[in-house]
């Protein structure tokens, strides 16, 4: 069992992989133990693929596992964990925008004792202020609508060691965030700031349709609040429903001309119709999600490995 693993997923990153092992591995080989990288390489289309090639050929702790095609970050992610042999596992990006010498941080808060180690942003670097609001809503929604303990502002970058590890990979639900199961499954954690950096090379791989993925798959699984939602809804329209007819029995009583009931009734009738497939569709949202957990299919399928053995998982 090696002592320390990397595992950082990789999807089109041919210009940033190798900054990456430029930067990392002279300081990873000051480690007071041995260690592993396993890039997961997510179905790239660029020439990431040959690169890690390369690099596996030449170095035997540089690890790769090829899915057949692109499955996300979160089953990249499942996937190193899964390989991972390490005593502590540190997931990690590929692009350095999780600088390699705060892996050392939080190797120091492992030693200290504890069992997950957060990294949080302080400050993101050359990112958009759509991108920066985004990340800091969904954060607070995400938090604010699970309940779950969750440091904020912290993404995938973090500490496990081997027992959280195996725990993590215990939970057998089929939609899976990372950051959302690592708050669930408890132990000791704690938080280490840094400053987010600019991507080293390359563009964000996530667009706003990935990103709106990412949240409902952080909140959907995470809490049944929302199957509330019709609940206090309904409340809500038979209280405003009540005062409406006490305001036009009383207008009524009074002879008041209020506009009489025929020019509500369009609004009325396009209002409820709006309320009751907003209804069925947040129902939808957790059919969707059992449906998913039913079919249990795996996360990823692996087409080659490199340095590594199939059993190793
Ligand atoms: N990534 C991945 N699969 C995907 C999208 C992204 O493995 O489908 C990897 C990507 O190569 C990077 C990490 O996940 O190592 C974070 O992605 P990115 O830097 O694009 O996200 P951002 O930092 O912009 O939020
Ligand atoms: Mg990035």
């Amino acid at each position: 069992m090696v002592k320390y693993s990397f595992i950082v997923p990789a999807y089109n990153e041919q210009e940033a992989l190798p900054l990456f092992f430029e930067r990392t591995m002279p300081l990873w080989e000051g480690l007071d133990g041995d260690f592993e990288v396993i890039i997961v390489n997510d179905g790239s289309q660029d020439k990431t693929q040959e690169i890690l090639n390369e690099y596996c050929q030449k170095d035997s702790r540089i690890k790769g596992v090829i899915f057949s095609r692109n499955f996300g970050q979160q089953s990249a992610l499942l996937c190193g964990l899964q390989y991972a042999s390490g005593k502590a596992v540190i997931a990690m990006d590929a692009d350095l925008q999780d600088p390699p010498e705060v892996t050392l941080q939080l190797i120091e808060k492992w030693k200290e004792g504890y069992e997950i180690v957060h990294a949080r942003h302080r400050k993101r670097a050359g990112e958009t202020v759509f991108k920066r609001l985004t990340a800091f809503l969904y954060y607070r929604t995400l938090k604010g609508m699970t309940g779950l303990n969750m440091p904020l502002d912290c993404g995938d970058f973090k500490l496990f060691d081997r027992k959280a590890v195996d725990v993590i990979l215990s939970l057998n639900e089929h939609t899976r965030l990372l950051r959302a199961q690592t708050a669930w499954i408890g132990f000791k954690q704690t938080v280490i700031e840094f400053d987010r950096p600019e991507r080293a090379a390359g563009e964000t791989k996530y667009t706003l349709k990935r990103m709106l993925n990412l949240a409902k798959n952080g909140i959907v699984p995470n809490t049944n609040k929302l199957l509330d939602f019709p609940l206090f809804l309904g409340m809500a329209l038979c209280f405003l429903s009540l005062v409406g007819f006490a305001v036009f029995t009383v207008l009524a009583a009074l002879g008041t001309d209020y506009g009489g009931l025929t020019a509500w009734l369009f609004p009325s009738i396009g209002f409820a119709v709006g309320l009751i497939s907003l209804n069925t569709g947040l129902q939808n949202l957790y059919l969707a999600e059992i449906y998913k957990e039913i079919r249990n299919r795996p996360h990823f399928i692996v087409s080659e490995l490199y340095n590594l053995e199939k059993d190793e998982k």
